[in-house]
């Protein structure tokens, strides 16, 4: 196993100049990370001077049999955490031959919004908290939990310590720190309210480069997670029952929210939001009508309120905010298994583009 491991780290740079490349996309489900390695003839820093690539998108479920071929595009670049050096993760998003992006391309609208000149004045900054639950691999469990039974009541775990308490921890650190030495503005992790149930946050990050940074922690813990053999989950209500679900909080400022005063912008930002309510939520994930219940700390999904401190609102302003007068505020709406080019732009289009 050593001599494995060995190879596994072995250090090239030595011998050649030449870089490995790991392209990243979204595969047809919407949720289903995909990658392959290519060699590169030396470290590249700007994704306009990658090489666009392909794939055979009847296999991803991205394109008919007879006519398979998706182009990617790299689009952000960050450092690769597995194999060092000046190996690289590359950030696609996919087009047909003809140069359209193809229907499962969320990044393509969402890049267009935030490049209009409104929004580049509104430096929007964004911080996404990311939950999910790992699952034992045999049993599709999760992990901490008694095969076939269940743990003592919610509780004791959200961050919660011990080894009763805390299931992963390991994943979960791993996964920070790669996170941080692949470039990534990570803010923070705990452990979450469901045993088993983790949260790691990014941001604050600057307008698409949210959704790339969102969409590139998963693929890393994804891939700590198959290491370990354990089953990575998105899905917004794990378990049924008395048992937290598992979402995405968008936290969300604009420049004029940040400066003196901006509370009334914020204000009026939420009534906006309030306003398309309906639209929102259609486009904040699959299944979250499971974990949007009025209960475990989430809004009933049919009813939009915002408040201070309230975690059972749909968006919550802290009290810090309300303090300073100025700050931002969270959108509590979106599901662990949201995509963070859609929810982002979205919010955006709405609060600044859109004037009803
Ligand atoms: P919660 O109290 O809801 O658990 P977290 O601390 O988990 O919140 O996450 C808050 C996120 O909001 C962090 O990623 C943080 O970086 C981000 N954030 C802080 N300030 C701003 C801001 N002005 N605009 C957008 N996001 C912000
Ligand atoms: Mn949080
Ligand atoms: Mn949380
Ligand atoms: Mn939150």
């Amino acid at each position: 196993m050593s001599a494995l491991s060995d190879l596994i780290n072995l250090d090239v740079s030595g011998s050649t100049d030449k870089i490995i490349a790991e392209y990243i996309w979204i595969g047809g489900s919407g949720m289903d990370l995909r990658s392959k390695a290519r060699t590169l003839p030396g470290p590249v820093s700007d994704p306009s001077k990658l090489p666009k690539w392909n794939y055979d998108g009847s296999s991803t479920g991205q394109a008919p049999g007879d006519d398979s071929e998706v182009i990617l595009y790299p689009q952000a670049i960050f450092k690769d955490p597995f194999r060092r050096g000046n190996n690289i993760l590359v950030m696609c998003d996919s087009y047909t031959p003809q140069g359209d992006p193809i229907p499962t391309n969320k990044r393509y609208h969402a890049a267009k919004v935030f490049s209009h000149s409104d929004v580049l004045a509104e430096e929007p900054w964004f911080g996404i908290e990311q939950e999910y639950t790992l699952i034992q691999k045999e049993v599709k469990w999760p992990l901490g939990w008694p095969i076939g039974g269940y743990p003592g009541p919610q509780g004791p775990y959200y961050c919660g310590t011990g080894a009763d308490k805390a299931f992963g921890r390991d994943i979960v650190d791993a996964h920070y720190k790669a996170c941080l030495y692949a470039g990534i503005n990570i803010s923070g992790t705990n452990g979450e309210v469901m045993p088993g149930q983790w949260e790691f946050q990014v941001g604050p990050s600057i307008g698409i480069s949210a959704g790339d940074q969102v969409w590139v922690a998963r693929y890393i813990l994804e891939r700590i997670t198959e290491m370990a053999g354990v089953v990575l989950s998105f899905d917004p209500k794990p378990v049924e029952g008395d048992w937290n679900g598992a979402g995405a909080h968008t936290n969300y400022s604009t420049k004029s929210m940040r400066s003196d005063g901006g509370y009334e912008v914020i204000k009026k930002a939420i009534e906006k939001l309030g306003k398309k309510h309906k639209e929102h939520i259609l486009a904040y994930g699959e299944g979250n009508e499971r974990r949007l219940t009025g209960k475990h700390e989430t809004a009933d999904i049919s009813n939009f309120k915002w408040g201070v401190a309230n975690r059972g609102a749909s968006v919550r302003v802290g009290r810090e905010t309300e303090k300073a007068n100025k700050g931002y505020f969270e959108d509590r709406r979106p599901s662990s298994n949201m995509d963070p080019y859609t929810v982002t732009s979205m919010i955006v289009e709405t609060t600044i583009l859109w004037k009803p």
